[in-house]
C-alpha cells in the first residue's frame, strides 16, 4: 500500500513551493488509492512559530488536498507531531551506537570554531569525518574510561553519524535516477542534540520507518541528504522507500530560487492564504484573499515540474489524479509565473456558479446592499467572460446597479450627432410600446425599424449603448435594457437627450 507524507516543520506560513510539494504527495497517494499523510516537523524548538501549524491544515483544506492521516485524524501512528514523540527517538540513537554506526562527541562549540578557523587560515574546508574525526574529543577519539567518565559527569554531547571512509554510495531517485556518491566528501552529521532532541535526520528516518512510508516525495533541496538517509535505513537495517526529489521553482525571470520574499517585492503573493506574522503583525498576501480560487492554484502548481505530455493544461483535480506521474517530473527548475496563474482564474472563473460569485461580489459593494441576489447573478452571467477576479465586476457591472453619470469624452463626440435627438426620442416610443419586453423582441423591433428607415446601426447603437452604459463596452445592449427594465432605460436615454 502507498503511503506518502507531507513533513513540515511550522516555522512560518506555508510558503506556495510547500503547498506543490504536498499536492504532489496527494495526487501520487490518490492515484496509487494510498494513504496521505501529515507529520509535523517541530524538533528545531528555536525555529517554532506560533499559528503555524494551524495555518499548514488550513491552507491544504483550502486547496482541496486535506490529509487522510496525520495530526488529530486517523492517528494510526500517532503521534504525528515530533516534539510529542521526542521520547522515543534517543534509543534509535543509542542502536546506531552499540552497532559502530554512530558515537557521542563532546567538542564545544568553541573547539568546533577553532578547528574550521584553523582550517581556513590553511585553505582547507573543516569536515567533521574519518579525516579529522581521531583529532576531536569523542567516543573514537577516547578511551571507554574517559567516555564514561564525560558521561557520568553529565557533559554536554551530541550523537554523530559515522561516515565510512573509501565508500560509493548508489542512490536512487525516480526523477534524477541514479546518483553516485563518494562517501569521503561527506560529514558526519548530527542525529542527536544536547538539548535531549533528535535533529531533522534522525527523527524524519525513524517516523518514515514506524509510519510505514513508502514513498518520500520532497524538495530539491534535501537531496543533498539523501546520502546520509540512505546509509541511516542502511545501519538501522531497513528497508528504504523510494525517493523522488521535485525541481526548484524559480523566479518569474527565471534566475534563482523563488523565496518568500518575491511575492512582496514583485507583486504577487508567494502563500497559498494570507498570514499575519506573530511578532510584527507583518501581513503576507495570500492567493485566496487575492481572489483566486483553489481550482486555479492547483491546476498552476501542478504544472510546476509536471506536464501530461499533451496540450491539455485545464486539469480539475480528479484528472490531475488520474494523469499524475512521478515519471513525468523534470529535473529542471520551473519557473513561477503569476500571469499564468491569472490565466486559470479566468478560465475557473467561467466555471463558478453564479449565485456563490454573486454573494462573494456583494460582500464586496456596499452599493450592492439592497439587490436582489438573483439580478445580481444574472448580471454576473453577462460579464463574466472578461473578469478574472470578482473584483473585477464593478467595473464590468457597475451600469447594471447604478445609472452613469459620465460619458466617455471621445466615444461621445463619435456617437452624439444632430440627428440623435429625433432617433432616440423613437426609440424611447418602440421601447415604451413594447409588450412582453424580452432582450429578444427588442432586438428584432429596434433592428427592423432601423433597416426599414435605412438608418445607419451605429447612428443608433452608439448612442443607445452610451447613455445605458456610459461608455462603448458592455454585454449585448437587448441584455442591458431588459435588465435594467423599461423605465431606468427610458429615464438613461433621457437623461442623454435632455
Ligand atoms: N521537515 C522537512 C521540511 O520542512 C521535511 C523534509 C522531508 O520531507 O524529508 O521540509
Amino acid at each position: 500500500d502507498v503511503r506518502v507524507r507531507f513533513a513540515p516543520s511550522p516555522t512560518g506560513p506555508l510558503h506556495i513551493g510547500g503547498v506543490r510539494t504536498a499536492l504532489f504527495n496527494y495526487l501520487f497517494a490518490k492515484k496509487h488509492n494510498g494513504t496521505f499523510i501529515l507529520r509535523i516537523e517541530d524538533t528545531d524548538q528555536n525555529r517554532y512559530v506560533e499559528g503555524a501549524e494551524k495555518y499548514i491544515i488550513d491552507a491544504l483544506n483550502w486547496c482541496g488536498i486535506p490529509f487522510d492521516e496525520g495530526v488529530d485524524k486517523n492517528e494510526k501512528f500517532g503521534p504525528y507531531r515530533q516534539s510529542e514523540r521526542k521520547h522515543l527517538y534517543k534509543a534509535y540513537a543509542e542502536e546506531l551506537i552499540a552497532k559502530g554506526k554512530a558515537y557521542y562527541a563532546f567538542d564545544t562549540a568553541e573547539a568546533l570554531d577553532a578547528h574550521r578557523k584553523d582550517h581556513e587560515e590553511k585553505g582547507k574546508t573543516f569536515i567533521y569525518n574519518w579525516h579529522n574525526r581521531l583529532k576531536l574529543s569523542n567516543s573514537l577519539s577516547l578511551s571507554k574510561e574517559e567516555v564514561q567518565a564525560k558521561l557520568d559527569a553529565g557533559e554536554d554531547y551530541v550523537i554523530r553519524f559515522k561516515s565510512p571512509q573509501d565508500e560509493t554510495l548508489h542512490l536512487k531517485d525516480i526523477i534524477r535516477g541514479d546518483i553516485k556518491i563518494d562517501t569521503n566528501i561527506l560529514d558526519d552529521k548530527v542525529l542527536f542534540k544536547s538539548d535531549g532532541m533528535p535533529t531533522y535526520h534522525l527523527a524524519n528516518i525513524v517516523d518514515d520507518h514506524l509510519m510505514e512510508i513508502t514513498h518520500v516525495i520532497r524538495g530539491e533541496e534535501w537531496l543533498p541528504s539523501l546520502a546520509l538517509h540512505y546509509q541511516l535505513y542502511d545501519a538501522f537495517g531497513w528497508d528504504a522507500p523510494e525517493f523522488a526529489h521535485l525541481p526548484l521553482i524559480l523566479k518569474p525571470t527565471g534566475k534563482g530560487k523563488l523565496s518568500k520574499r518575491d511575492g512582496d517585492k514583485l507583486g504577487f503573493p508567494v502563500f497559498p492564504l494570507q498570514w499575519t506574522d506573530p511578532k510584527t503583525n507583518e501581513v503576507s498576501r495570500g492567493y485566496k484573499e487575492d481572489g483566486y480560487f483553489a481550482e486555479s492554484v492547483v491546476n498552476f502548481l501542478a504544472f510546476l515540474g509536471w506536464n501530461p505530455g499533451t496540450e491539455q493544461e485545464i486539469f480539475s483535480l480528479e484528472e490531475l489524479t488520474e494523469a499524475f506521474d512521478l515519471a513525468r517530473v523534470n529535473k529542471a527548475g520551473a519557473r513561477f509565473d503569476p500571469d499564468k496563474i491569472k490565466w486559470f482564474n479566468h478560465h475557473y472563473m467561467q466555471e463558478q456558479h453564479n449565485d456563490e460569485l454573486a454573494e462573494a461580489f456583494k460582500v464586496q459593494r456596499t452599493e450592492l446592499a439592497d439587490m436582489d441576489v438573483n439580478y445580481i447573478s444574472m448580471v454576473i452571467g453577462l460579464v463574466k467572460e472578461r473578469a478574472t477576479f470578482v473584483s473585477d465586476f464593478w467595473d464590468l457591472s457597475h451600469y447594471f446597479f447604478t445609472a452613469p453619470t459620465e460619458y466617455d469624452e471621445k466615444a461621445s463626440k463619435k456617437a452624439f450627432k444632430d440627428s440623435t435627438k429625433d432617433i432616440l426620442t423613437q426609440v424611447i416610443s418602440i421601447i415604451e410600446t413594447n409588450e412582453d419586453f424580452t432582450a429578444e423582441t427588442l432586438q428584432n423591433e429596434i433592428k427592423g425599424w432601423i433597416t426599414s428607415n435605412e438608418i445607419g446601426f451605429g447612428q443608433v447603437m452608439m448612442p443607445l449603448r452610451l447613455a445605458l452604459v456610459g461608455a462603448l463596452q458592455g454585454p449585448d445592449v437587448f441584455d442591458i435594457i431588459y435588465m435594467i427594465g423599461k423605465a431606468e432605460t427610458i429615464k438613461r436615454i433621457q437623461n442623454v437627450i435632455a
